[in-house]
């Protein structure tokens, strides 16, 4: 017996079927938490230094641990982190109190150092799209509370300042 109360609406909210994964070792039971083949044969690695992680798209313990992501508390303007908190979420840091820059709000995902240097630039310039998913979820927590009044996106080019 057909089933006809599958309108058009009810078809459009529902999410779009996943492909089946290729499990090594058929046999079944589904539920099991091993990759799939391609797992085993190219076995998911750190996005910073290529070490075995769990799951693509992740760092590794160690670099995870060396990177040091921006979060609040930090300037509402430049999104420089404060090593205190002043209170509030309005508080400005020395330099965009003594000249504004030519934007309103910016907000990185790290700090540009050593640690992250490697990894930002592979992303750049050396076609690592395999972070994309990785800098895409960092940059939506970064930017959460600039994202939600966003009417465009840009990437910074720019030279000299904190994200370049
Ligand atoms: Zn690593
Ligand atoms: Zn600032």
């Amino acid at each position: 017996m057909p089933i006809e109360h599958d309108d058009k609406e009810s078809r459009e909210a529902r999410p779009p079927p996943t492909p089946p994964s290729i499990r090594w070792g058929g046999g079944g039971g589904g539920g099991g938490g091993g990759g799939g083949i391609v797992d085993l044969l190219l076995p998911p690695q750190c996005l910073g230094c290529g070490a075995l992680v769990d799951a693509p798209g992740a760092l590794c313990v160690q670099c995870w641990s060396t990177i040091q992501f921006l979060a609040p508390p930090w300037c509402a303007v430049c999104g420089f982190p404060f090593k205190l908190d002043p209170g509030g979420d309005a508080a400005l840091c020395g330099s965009c109190l003594r000249k504004r820059p030519p934007f309103n709000r910016a907000r990185a995902v790290m700090r540009y150092d050593d640690a992250s240097r490697g990894l930002v630039l592979k992303f750049k310039h050396a076609d690592r799209t395999d972070a994309a998913p990785a800098f895409g979820r960092w940059l939506a927590r970064a930017g959460q509370s600039l994202l939600a009044e966003a009417e465009w996106l840009f990437r910074c080019r720019c030279t000299g300042c904190a994200c370049s």
